[in-house]
Formats: C-alpha cells, structure tokens, sequence
C-alpha cells in the first residue's frame, strides 16, 4: 500500500510539473506589475511607411498610368492648341484624363483607397461626377472622377473600400459625358472642398490638386 501511495503522489508531482510548465511555455506572457496605458503602448510600424502609404492606392480604372496619353495634369490647353479637337475649355488641366474610347464593352471606375461619397451629381462639361473622400499620408483628400455615366452615380454617404467598383464611364459624345470623348478625368484635391474644377485659369491655382500619376 505504501508502495501505491508513494507512486501516487510522484503521478501528482508530474501533472502539477506539466500544469506549470504548460502555462509558462504556450499562455501568453502577461507583465502583473506594470499595466500597460494608452501613452506607454507604442505601435511599430513598417521601416517603409511613406512608400507603403503612396504605392498602395488602387487603380481609379483599369490601366491608369498607361491611358493617359492625351491630357496630363497641368497641361494648358486651349481650343486652338489642345491635343483634343473640337475643344471648348481653355485653362490649366486640374487632373490627368485616362482615354477610353477604344472600348468596346463599359468601363468601370473603382475606390483608390477605402473612403466615403460626398458629392455625387450631374454637372455642366462632366456629365455624371463624383467626389470621394479618403485619408492618403495621414490628410484628408477629395477624389475626384469626372464624365461617370449618371445612372452608375453613386449616393452621397456610401462608403466604399479600396479597390471597390462604384460606378461606370459615361458613353462618348453623349449626355452621359456632357458631348465630351469616353474617359475618365481623374484629379486628387490637398484637401477636402467639394471642388469640381477641371480647368484653373492660373498656373499658381494648380496648387490646389495633386498630380495623380505622382501616386503610382
Ligand atoms: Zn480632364
């Protein structure tokens, strides 16, 4: 019997042994002592922020880069010098156009980045046009797409994420753009204001927009 009890209680000293050892080695280690607040916790972040933030916005319509061949930012074009003819607007250009009428089936705009409508409506040289707000290196940004045909529009308030269709190119020299080729106008705001400008009359006002191609 003492033989028993003896072998007993070395069993009771193993899975004691194995419940401490578990808890050490496969628990999450908590610090007791010190309860961590809001001001100690520092997040690390990747060594290649800056990079990371800009080279991960998404495609505003399919191949971007490579369909601005005609009317980049900041050019300055006016009936008699423009690339496009007939032409009817005279000033520097506030966003890059990506040219699209070549295409044969609809052509569908997408989020840059994850963000919320805050402009959505018919407009004069447009056609349908939208703007979508989002965060691009910590700073609020209007977005804007430019001849959207006006049944695809989207409603002010829907929030889409990165990536994500909204809506589709208006049909060329037709309502839906306002008479103007099948493209979409695409122009990033410094800020927020719901501007709707394709054209500035002076050079310093480009200020106001980014370079969109500067993004990819
Ligand atoms: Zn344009």
């Amino acid at each position: 019997m003492k033989r028993n009890k003896s072998i007993f209680l070395v069993l009771i000293y193993l899975i004691i042994g194995g419940l401490i050892f578990f808890k050490f080695q496969f628990l999450p280690k908590t610090n007791n002592s010190e309860p961590i607040t809001q001001t100690d916790f520092q997040p690390t972040l990747p060594d290649s922020t800056e990079s990371l933030k800009t080279s991960s916005l998404a495609e505003p319509v399919a191949n971007f880069k490579a369909r601005v061949t005609k009317k980049p930012f900041g050019i300055y074009s006016t009936p008699q010098n423009s690339p496009i003819q007939p032409e009817r607007f005279t000033g520097y250009h506030t966003g890059a156009d990506a040219e699209y009428e070549d295409a044969k089936t609809d052509v569908p705009v997408f989020a840059v980045n994850d963000g919320k409508i805050t402009f959505s409506q018919y407009a004069s040289g447009y056609g349908g046009v939208f703007i979508l707000e989002t965060e691009m290196n910590e700073k609020k940004h209007s977005v804007l797409y430019g001849h959207i045909r006006p049944a695809s529009l989207p409603r002010v308030g829907t929030t889409f994420s990165k990536g994500q269709q909204i809506a589709l190119l208006g049909t060329g020299y037709s309502n839906e753009t306002n008479g103007e080729r099948r493209h979409l106008h695409f122009a990033i705001l410094t800020d927020t204001r719901l501007d709707i400008k394709g054209y500035v009359s002076k050079k310093a006002d480009l200020s106001g927009w980014i370079n969109p191609l500067s993004l990819y």
